[in-house]
């Protein structure tokens, strides 16, 4: 299976510029599958000259015809989505299975989005004066710089350019070093449906270069961001002086509340497959586990139970439940929690380390009696570790979810309702799903409070992100007779 060449897509055409291009790995064999071509100063010049100009063409062109293109766009991507699941399992590690579902919901995006684009109402003000009329309407905010992460290498940046696209807006996109490719094929897409080549730029390289390049020009109007809350702050920065529109989907750390009145045999095995996600790789993974001390041990022992047989292996292999971790480094944070909570307490009920020999795997790790102090219990791991706490109070387990600076998701089971409607209201979070273990859909807004960001994606919240409001007052034409009266 091979993974193909990965270009930049530039002014219009696909450039293959080495310079000094950095190796992709397959993370499930560390073998090196491909080069990343790296940016230089005039590509990223270019780059912003026909975002400036795409943004001009596609901007005035009526929101029906850029819907029925985003809609043609989702065609050719169920229509190729094996060969995208190839690639993102050969540069992200996924099951192919997962991979596939990533041009599956991007399609369900764009079509959603292309939907929307057409109900870009505005509004019309009652006058306080005779003769006038006052309405907002929507406009497209302008060329925009979308950055993802390397997680979801087609969803993440489709979840942006969907949205960016069907506002009317063009944009320059700059996809994680590791996984360009999925980025790539939905941009080839997006061209073969019509998008107009201009609108539509994609740098790789050195990021930090980059972002601060295109962020000193004035034509970018606009940045949404999916990654670290630390590089977050980097942009935050970079964005001081032109105060371009922002839109920060940061780093996560969901707390999971299971209350004393719930079925584990329901619940244990939707917590597993939602923390096997991507591998635990998903900013709105399950990561903090609080059990009521009724349930505790025995969730801890099913949950270490259901653990233990998860089939750890290479994403292309069909029987593969859990891919590899990202890269080294990744597995070598997995330890080092691991080691710190045990040093801290903790009892390791299932997996605990690496996967011994080629890729970079991790045991699907169960821990128990996990302390506060535990830096697990304070920094999201990005991997398939379940650190368990137990507790005797509702309130002390909100309380508990509430302490952590990161705000972006969390899960709660329980059963009556008292315990929900405290769980819905009292919870600090972007989202938080009540039993049950799925809360992104096309139409639904997802976004964080706190340190996990601002602004939202997907859901009308996340085409507003693309739109400036313009407020326009009109009168009928002044006559000498018309009466002006200076107000304040
Ligand atoms: P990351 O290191 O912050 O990288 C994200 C993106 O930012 C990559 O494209 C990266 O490029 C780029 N980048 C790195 N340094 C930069 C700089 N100085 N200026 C501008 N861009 C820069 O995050 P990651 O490790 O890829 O992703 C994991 C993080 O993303 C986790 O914290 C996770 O929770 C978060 N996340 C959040 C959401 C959400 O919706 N809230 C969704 C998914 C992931 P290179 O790849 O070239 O370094």
């Amino acid at each position: 299976m091979a993974y193909g060449e990965v270009k930049q897509f530039i002014a219009g055409e696909w450039r293959n510029v080495f310079g000094e291009g950095k190796p992709i790995f397959n993370p499930a064999t560390e073998e090196e599958i491909g080069h990343l071509p790296v940016a230089s100063e005039a590509d990223i010049a270019e780059a912003v000259k026909a975002a400036d100009e795409g943004f001009r063409e596609w901007s005035v062109v009526p929101a029906a015809d850029r819907a029925s293109v985003l809609k043609t766009a989702a065609e050719i991507l169920r229509g190729k989505s094996d060969t995208v699941a190839e690639r993102i399992t050969l540069e992200q590690g996924k099951p192919l299975a997962s991979a596939g579902f990533e041009p599956a919901f991007a399609a369900m995006e764009l079509e959603w989005y292309a939907e929307e684009a057409v109900r870009a109402y505005g509004r019309v003000i009652p006058s306080r004066e005779p003769g006038q009329r006052n309405f907002v309407i929507k406009q497209p905010v302008g060329p925009s710089l979308l950055i993802s992460p390397w997680n979801y290498p087609m969803a993440s940046p489709n979840v942006k350019i969907g949205a960016c696209l069907a506002a009317g807006c063009s944009f320059i996109v700059k996809p994680a070093s590791e996984t360009p490719a999925g980025c790539m094929e939905l941009i080839e897409a997006l061209l073969e449906a019509g998008v107009p080549p201009k609108a539509m730029n994609m740098v790789t390289g050195s990021a930090g270069m980059i972002a601060e390049k295109i962020l000193a020009s004035d034509k970018i109007r606009k940045v949404s961001f999916t990654g670290s809350t630390q590089v977050g702050r980097k942009l935050l920065s970079m964005t001081a002086l032109r105060l371009q529109q922002l839109t920060m989907e940061l780093g996560g750390h969901a707390p999971v509340i299971v209350n004393d009145d719930v079925d584990l045999d329901a619940v244990v095995p939707a917590l597993v497959a939602k923390k096997l996600q991507n591998g635990g790789q998903v900013c709105i993974s399950p990561t903090r586990f609080y059990v009521h001390r009724k349930l505790y041990v025995d969730f801890a022992d099913a949950m270490a139970e259901a653990m233990s047989r998860i089939i750890t292996g290479n994403g292309l292999d069909p029987a593969t439940e859990l891919g590899p971790m990202i890269n080294a480094e990744s597995v070598e944070n997995l330890e080092m929690m691991t080691e710190d909570a045990k040093g801290k307490g903790a009892s390791v009920l299932a997996g605990g380390g690496r996967v011994s020999g080629v890729g970079h795997f991790f045991q699907p790790t169960v821990l128990r009696d996990v302390s506060d102090d535990a830096e697990i219990m304070n920094e999201e791991p990005f991997g398939p570790i379940v650190p368990i706490q137990a507790f005797d109070d509702l309130d002390s387990a909100i309380e508990k979810a509430n302490t952590s600076p990161y705000g972006l998701n969390a899960y709660a089971f329980a059963a009556s309702r008292e315990a929900v409607e405290k769980l819905g209201s009292g919870i600090e979070a972007g989202i938080v799903s009540i039993n049950r273990t799925n809360a992104v859909y096309p139409e639904t807004p997802m976004g964080g409070i706190k340190a996990s960001g601002y602004g939202k994606e997907l859901g009308t919240e996340g085409m507003d992100a693309y739109y400036v409001s313009k407020f326009i007052s009109e009168n009928n034409p002044l006559s000498s007779a018309t009466k002006i009266v200076a107000r304040g």
